[in-house]
């Protein structure tokens, strides 16, 4: 079954490699990690206040009953399709952590269509779970892999899967990295950027500012971009953040 917290779009894609294109999101719930250090509270519909990402209403099952059931791809296709406009808009399959459904048939189903179809397809995920990819057109799909940091407030054996980030740079054609930093933690972002870097294939490597306000973007920026071209890593803003606060649905 296909859990899913929202579907938006046309909208753009506002980070990452295909920054700037018009996208349609959709959004599963469900993760595998919940990342105290991103510091955003919010309370679940029982009350009990809690602590992670800007993303909680999708990663925390606490918000499942919030979140709509698809049996099939079929019907997840029907009901994303209602949000395409006249082109072929990215496809952007975002969480929580959308590879949780990796091993379900419906979810390989909804994939395959978008590919098959040359609809552009990124995933957007923590590259922590291990996946199998043997289908010629799993090739085609980006993985915007979002490897988290110790700024997470997760464990090591937790968030860095070497194994994960190896096949799936291997094995597929634009995949890349891309990790969130605010400038108090530079140094430290640095040489944990460095050990991940030395232990898997070349890949773009993309550096984006943590904040979820623009006034808290503007606040890193600068040193993340310096950062950036004294690395040779590529610099990614956070444009929907920018543009829209962080407002969900847009
Ligand atoms: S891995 Fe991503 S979605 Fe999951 S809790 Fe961390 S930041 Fe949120």
């Amino acid at each position: 079954m296909l859990e899913i917290n929202e579907i938006f779009g046309p909208t753009i894609q506002g980070e990452g490699k295909r920054v700037g294109n018009p996208s349609v999101f959709v959004r599963f719930g469900k993760c595998n990690m919940q990342c105290p250090g991103f510091e955003v509270e919010y309370e679940t519909p029982s009350g009990i206040k809690k602590c992670s990402c800007d993303s909680f209403y999708a990663s925390d099952i606490a918000f499942r009953d919030e979140w709509k059931k698809y049996t099939s791809s079929e019907s997840l296709i029907e009901e994303v399709s209602k949000y395409l406009p006249s082109y072929k808009a990215d496809i952007v399959i975002t969480g929580g952590e959308p590879l949780l459904y990796w091993q379900d048939q419906e979810f390989q189903n909804f994939l395959k269509y978008w590919i098959i179809n040359n609809y552009s397809v990124t995933i957007e995920t923590n590259g922590s779970i291990d996946i199998v990819l043997n289908q010629e057109w799993h090739k085609n799909i980006i993985f915007s892999l979002s490897v988290k940091l110790s700024n997470s407030g997760e464990s090591l054996q937790k968030r860095i899967n070497i194994k994960s980030l190896k096949t799936i740079i291997d094995f597929t054609t634009e995949s890349y990295l891309k990790f969130v930093i605010n400038k108090d933690f530079l140094p430290l972002a640095s040489k944990e950027i460095e050990d991940i870097l030395k232990q898997i294939p070349s890949c773009d490597v993309y550096v984006m500012p943590l904040g979820d306000t623009a006034e808290a973007i503007d606040k890193n920026s600068l040193s993340v971009i310096e950062f950036a071209i004294e690395k040779g890593f590529k610099y990614s803003d956070r444009l929907h953040i920018r543009v829209w606060n962080n407002k969900r649905g847009v």
